[in-house]
């Protein structure tokens, strides 16, 4: 059969409209929508068997049941329900009526055409309401990881309006120690702050065990400013809550769930983050940042620089310690998961490189010590040796009891100064 037999094949099946006539040929055919496509088909279908032509029956075409003539409704539909929302790019879903899949498989069988001829019905609604939606809001279509996704469910009528995440992307420093990385629900009362009917006595009823984190004060800044219903703080790995963080601080993102705000100022963001915090932490060079900074952030395993306060149980010589920091200089440490450290995780040995150690005895019994670990090595126990399960240790190659008494990491490093790449941000 010729395409046009089977145009007159799917036209006499029924009222069928332009839409749903020129979708069967879709695959056949360029640069036309569906409807313009299945009009001029009618016509040459008409011209070629001396028929005059007739325009589209005003019937209710039986295929869709009169829904592609509704893409504009459906758009304003989407605009209306992000009107207060900030959004940059967006896209459509469909769910079609299973009545509707079941007609365009029959009117394909009916003139002889594969079930699959042509476009989806779905994929039509998809890309036609879509590009009307970029029309009314001055968006763009993303098909990977839009600011707003919506599904039209054709059937229960109902547009569902998902606003994904922004991030924003930043370093912090410590600056006080005892603040935990990210908020801390206290144990006994589980973050509830209450025994009973009582304030919990452990935490004094913050329900948390420390009065703030570097979650805390940054997070819930940042939902205010982007007007978001959630935040969640992604680091780079974490220090101990008794370690300072220097130097250039840590990279970090935190995640704004269904932010109604996006393209915020982040200088003032970070500025409103330091005023808060008030010298306890200290965020710089905030960014807008792709999703995709979050597992690049969570996968960083950066070497690390530590200074440690460390003191010793007998008497140390600077020579000794100095051949200790030495025989530690580009040694393999194997350690044992220490008894600190949370005890669900799985136990296990594993080896981490010592870069560069250096150090300085301040009097017999104490020494500050710099150590330039690959990320994972646990310094507190490559000092005291953990009781034999870290091995070497600055305690086992001294021969004496150590133990660090202040720990600051006094740098991250990526091993390609891997997150400052524009491809990771949005502005
Ligand atoms: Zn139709
Ligand atoms: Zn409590």
């Amino acid at each position: 059969m010729s395409i046009l037999e089977e145009t007159r094949a799917l036209a006499e099946s029924g009222p069928v409209c332009d839409a749903c006539l020129g979708r069967a040929f879709a695959d056949r055919s360029f640069g036309l929508t569906n409807a313009e496509r299945g009009q001029s088909l009618r016509i040459a279908a008409a011209l070629d068997d001396d028929e005059p032509y007739e325009a589209v029956e005003t019937e209710t075409c039986w295929v869709c049941e009169g829904m592609c003539a509704e893409f504009d409704d459906w758009a304003e539909r989407c605009a209306e329900a992000i009107e207060d929302v900030e959004v940059d790019t967006y896209q459509v879903g469909t769910r079609a009526p299973p009545l509707v899949e079941e007609n365009e498989i029959l009117l394909r069988e009916g003139a002889g055409l594969p079930d699959d001829a042509g476009e989806l019905f779905k994929s039509e609604f998809n890309r036609e309401v879509g590009k009307r939606v970029g029309r009314l809001t001055g968006t763009e279509v993303d098909f990977t990881r839009p600011d707003v996704q919506f599904l039209l469910d054709l059937e229960a009528d109902t547009v569902e309006t998902q606003i994904n995440s922004a991030f924003v992307y930043g370093r912090y420093r410590k600056l006080e120690r005892d603040i935990p990385q990210t908020e801390w629900p206290c144990r006994e009362c589980d973050g509830s702050g209450y025994q009973g009917k009582e304030p919990c006595d452990y935490c004094g009823g913050s329900g948390y065990l420390y009065e703030h984190s570097v979650e805390g004060f940054v997070a819930p800044v940042a939902m205010d400013v982007m007007d978001g219903v959630d935040a969640k703080f992604h680091g780079a790995g974490r220090e101990d809550v008794d370690a300072l963080m220097l130097g250039t601080g840590r990279p970090f993102v935190v995640e704004i769930m269904e932010p109604r705000r996006r393209n915020i100022d982040v200088e003032r963001l970070e500025g409103d983050v330091n005023a808060m915090a008030d010298g306890e932490i200290e965020v710089e060079g905030l960014r807008l940042a792709t999703y995709d900074m979050v597992e690049r952030v969570k996968k960083l395993d950066a070497s690390k620089e530590y200074r440690a306060a460390v003191e010793f149980d007998d008497d140390v010589t600077a020579e000794d310690l100095q051949a200790a920091l030495e025989e530690l200089t580009g040694a393999t440490i194997e350690q044992y998961t220490p008894h600190r450290v949370d005890h669900r995780r799985a136990s296990l040995t594993r080896t981490r490189q010592v870069y560069d150690a250096t150090g300085e005895l301040e009097d017999a019994r104490h020494a500050t010590v710099e150590i330039h670990g690959e990320g994972g090595l646990y310094i507190k126990e490559l000092v005291s040796g953990d009781e034999g399960r870290t091995n070497p240790s600055l305690a086992g190659i001294l021969d004496t009891d150590a133990v660090v008494t202040a720990l600051d990491v006094i740098a991250v490093e990526g091993e390609d100064e891997p997150f400052e790449d524009d491809e990771f941000f949005k502005n």
